[in-house]
């Protein structure tokens, strides 16, 4: 039909020449975990280049002999200087990193010795934004920027570690509230539900020597999430994955649906349009994993941005086989996205269900739903190479279906096993 055949030339007329192609550029990634893996994974077939910088037989350099990586923390400047020499762009696939110096490497670059012994600074890109990732890894800073935007957030307050200051939030916004650490959080490590002013003591032991803010508590009826890929800095720079529904379990992520169940589709056209707002106010490119609360009156909350491809976007691996949100991570810090028309990249399944493996009390609790996940012809199985700890993430499933229903007759059963871990 001529709507697809103008589509098609728009298509066209924005893929850069061959010869703008940044392909053969080196990318060097901070952080060596599970996202890096699936993005290394991604790298590989195309022919993409990832230097690593994290511990040693990390998961992600168990996938990529590519290249040789560096053994380090991607908090240690020397370290992250070193992998800036080594690369042409450099992103993260965790935010808890130092942006102090990859703000001085983007800004002044990073000094090399040329063959002749001459020292001279070489560009090093940095995506996202150094800007973009300081705001993010401080929650709190976060929050502050998005209301500034216009994005919806629950209503939050910075808090000395004191019993005053908790019990003061309280007076203002009722219990229960949401104690959270501002930096380093991860999996809901860094926040303490404080139930009652008898919680208050309790909630400053488990998050003593943090920096602190309190969020009101949003008494949601569902949580919800949108990959969203973030091309340039211009106003429609911006691209969004489904809305998925996330449930979670002591603030780990469990379970992802996609579609999110009983949710409207116009609701979960609402959920893009305010994540790709939240993402559009940020600087750099890559992907963001936007996480939102579905409200009793159905309104919608951003609780939280991640700067890098996110536990909630694992099922674009299936759902969206030629365009996962990893190959976009990928192609928007080389600059080289594709168009995508109404800025919405769809999944081929009708249903997808994808279930986090944690680690459970011993090494082998994970053993049987394992082996039950690899009996399943459209179940795909990702395990890490992590050593299992209890509730660490060390793998996870993502099963395809023709219908929510049928996904679930299906998961349900693994869904109980992954249950018998926990306990
Ligand atoms: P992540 O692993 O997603 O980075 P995190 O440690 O940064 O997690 P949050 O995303 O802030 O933690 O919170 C984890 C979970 O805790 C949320 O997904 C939600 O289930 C619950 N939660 C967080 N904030 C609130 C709130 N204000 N009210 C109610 N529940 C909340
Ligand atoms: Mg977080
Ligand atoms: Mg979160």
């Amino acid at each position: 039909p001529p709507a697809d055949r103008a589509q098609l030339l728009a298509l066209l007329c924005r893929i850069p020449a061959p010869s703008d192609l940044t392909m053969d550029h080196t990318i060097g990634l901070l952080g060596g975990g599970q996202l890096g893996q699936m993005l290394c994974e991604a790298a590989n077939p195309l022919g993409i280049k990832v230097v690593i910088l994290d511990a040693p037989s990390s998961p992600a350099k168990q996938v990529n002999a590519k290249t040789s990586h560096i053994d380090g923390s991607f908090i240690d400047p020397e370290k992250i200087r070193e992998l800036a020499r080594k690369v042409d762009i450099l992103t993260v696939e965790i935010e808890h990193v130092d942006t102090h110096v990859l703000e001085e490497i983007a800004e002044k670059g990073v000094e090399i010795t040329e063959a002749d012994g001459k020292k001279r600074m070489k560009k090093v890109e940095v995506q996202p934004n150094w800007k973009t990732i300081r705001t993010i890894q401080d929650k709190y800073l976060q929050k502050g920027h998005l209301a500034k935007n216009g994005v919806p957030t629950a209503v939050s307050k910075s808090l000395e570690s004191s019993e005053k200051d908790l019990l003061n939030f309280a007076k203002d916004h009722g219990y229960p509230y949401m104690l959270k650490a501002k930096k380093d959080a991860y999996d809901g490590r860094g926040n303490y539900p404080v139930r009652s002013a008898s919680d208050v003591k309790d909630a400053l032991e488990a998050l003593k020597g943090r920096s602190l803010y309190a969020e009101k508590w949003a008494d949601f009826k569902k949580e919800l999430a949108v990959m969203v890929v973030k091309t340039g800095d211009q106003g429609d720079s911006t691209i969004a994955y489904p809305t998925v529904e996330t449930v979670h379990e002591d603030s780990i992520c469990k379970l992802v649906y996609s579609p999110p169940r009983e949710v409207s589709e116009s609701l979960q056209k609402r959920a893009q349009e305010i994540a790709r707002k939240a993402v559009g106010c940020l600087w750099g490119k890559g992907v963001f994993g936007v996480e939102l609360f579905l409200m009793s009156d159905d309104s919608l909350l951003v609780n939280e941005i991640a700067p890098r491809p996110h536990n909630s976007g694992h099922y674009t691996i299936e759902a969206c086989p030629t365009m996962s949100q990893y190959k976009s991570q990928l192609l928007a810090i080389l600059g080289i996205m594709p168009f995508f028309p109404n800025s919405v990249i769809p999944s081929m399944f009708p249903a997808t269900i994808m279930l986090n493996i944690l680690g459970g009390a011993s090494e082998s609790s994970h053993e049987d739903l394992v082996k039950r996940a690899v009996t399943i012809p459209t179940a795909a199985l990702h395990m890490y190479g992590k050593a299992s700890k209890p509730a660490r993430k060390i793998g996870h499933i993502t099963l395809v279906a023709s219908s929510m229903s049928q996904a679930q007759e299906i998961m349900n059963p693994l869904i109980g096993l992954a249950g018998g871990i926990r306990a």
